[in-house]
């Protein structure tokens, strides 16, 4: 099959010049200049259809051109401005992400006009030559990559980013309805064993990749459903909605917890805050709003957490907001310490080091948590002052195992179990003005329950601090002072350039 006689073909069948590129395989620099490609092809092009020849004098209300048989007019220029211009008209201006992606809903008789005009060449050129297994045309699909979409980030400005703001586009066309309704009669001809046993046959973009090829069809079949080739069409694609989905985001950093009475998100009992805030709801306020409009679905994330009662001292305790659909995909370090400023300011939570990071960081967050150390501070109480005997059994430096029944207090939402942990040490010292106050300080596995550690809980944790000294040990407050995670990344937000 020369080149030449291919195109010729295809001109008569109505198919556009972009589409004619398809057919002759072009790979994507190939279709930004046409002229050069079908020169350096050795293919010579006439004016026609889909060529842009409108007259000078008197432009016409609708192009004078036929629309493309193949395409239904997806690479005409037309649709390209009409495309730019729906997305401009939508809330684009709103979000400032670099990079974007098309995500073009395609109607599907532009996959049966495929696969009829793959018919069509092999009655035309034989099927020795247009082969039964591998398509004659670079798919519509991958054509919007190659020609849509650098055309589109030329013209807004963006580069083409996968995880980028998503531009969803939908696109119909007035064929469309009557032929899916062929479509749906040949498939229960073409597969009549599958339709026997099911109820209601989907016939799904998938199915129609999978199963509408020559090897799997017969023309002849097809034929008596539907034309081959494809015929020409009144009208083009309209463009029917755009719609944007921004950026999935993630905003990293430390808090510290400086409350005893801060819940770690809300704390809701029978329709009823029990908690008037919580960490998350503090940090999503105020860092949320400059990269959403939406903050209730901004999920927050934080490596283990703690009680109620219990302060996160130290470096802090790193968590992350994942946030949807972002408009702003960045934050300049001064913003960055606003946000750190303003959460500051509540007196109960204080964060630093924020930061947007790449997604696949999220790992960090979510994974190992069994295997990371924690260092706690305890005050205790004993029933009588110190003695130096016990001062001393609580001077602990080598690690040891405890067995851990899940505490009571939290066995409404975790199951009843007996957990193996790890206490790495125990150091003990006197508090300064009161003999019978201990200040002691821990590092455990993550996921140890410090308070039934320290008192026992009836022997529900063994050993256990009490059981160590033989004596009853209760606890008065806790700190966690740190945490062994080494992310994320230490930055300095006040520090602005
Ligand atoms: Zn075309």
């Amino acid at each position: 099959m020369k080149n030449q006689a291919l195109i010729d073909y295809l001109a008569a069948c109505g198919v556009c010049r972009v589409c004619q590129l398809r057919y002759l395989k072009a790979r994507g620099n190939e279709y930004r200049d046409m002229q050069q490609t079908f020169k350096r092809l050795d293919v010579e092009v006439s004016e026609c259809a889909g060529a842009q020849d409108t007259p000078d004098e008197q432009p016409p209300k609708k192009p004078r051109f036929s629309i493309c048989s193949t395409c239904l007019g997806l690479f005409s220029e037309e649709f390209q401005t009409q495309l730019i211009e729906g997305i401009l008209k939508s809330d684009f201006a709103n979000y400032d992400s670099e990079g974007i992606v098309l995500a073009i809903s395609l109607p599907m008789t532009l996959q049966l006009r495929q696969l009829s005009m793959w018919f069509a060449l092999q009655r035309q050129f034989g099927r020795s030559t247009v082969d039964d297994n591998c398509p004659p045309d670079v798919p519509i699909k991958e054509a919007v990559k190659l020609i849509l979409h650098p055309i589109v980030c030329a013209r807004l400005g963006k580069a083409y980013d996968a995880n980028g703001l998503m531009i969803n586009i939908d696109v119909r066309h007035s064929v469309e309805a009557a032929e899916v309704a062929k479509l749906a009669e040949l498939n229960r001809a073409a597969f009549p064993a599958k339709a026997a046993h099911q109820k209601r046959i989907e016939i799904s973009r998938g199915l129609l990749e999978k199963q509408y090829q020559p090897a799997r069809i017969k023309a002849e079949l097809f034929e008596k459903y539907l034309p081959i080739p494809p015929t020409a069409v009144e009208d083009a694609l309209q463009l029917q909605a755009i719609e944007l989905t921004g950026p999935l985001i993630c905003v990293a950093g430390r808090y510290r917890k400086l409350s005893r009475e801060l819940s770690h998100t809300p704390w809701v009992l029978h329709g009823k805050r029990i908690m008037e805030e919580s960490i998350e709801e503090i940090i999503v306020r105020h860092v949320g709003p400059h990269f959403s409009e939406t903050l209730e679905k901004i999920t927050f994330m934080s490596s283990g957490r703690e009680d109620v009662d219990v302060r996160c001292l130290g470096k802090g305790r790193p968590f992350v907001l994942e946030i949807a659909n972002a408009r702003r995909s960045s934050m300049t370090r001064q913003q960055a310490h606003q946000m750190e400023q303003a959460v500051d300011r509540t007196g109960k939570v204080s964060i630093h080091n924020l930061q947007v990071v790449p997604r696949e960081q999220l790992t960090h967050i979510k994974t190992g948590e069994e295997q990371k150390r924690k260092y706690y501070r305890a005050l205790c109480v004993l029933e009588q002052p110190v003695t130096l005997d016990i001062l001393q059994k609580l001077q602990i430096s080598e690690s040891f195992d405890i067995h851990q029944k899940t505490p009571i207090r939290v066995l409404h939402r975790r199951p009843l179990h007996t957990r193996p942990r790890t206490i790495f040490s125990v150091k003990t010292r006197v508090f300064r003005d009161n003999p019978r106050l201990l200040i002691i300080d821990v590092v455990s596995q993550a996921g140890t329950y410090i308070k039934e550690l320290v008192h026992g809980e009836f022997g529900r944790t063994t050993p256990s601090i009490s059981s160590i000294i033989g004596k009853p040990i209760d606890i008065l407050a806790l700190d966690v002072v740190g945490i062994d995670l080494d992310w994320p990344a230490d930055v300095n937000n006040a520090e602005t350039e």
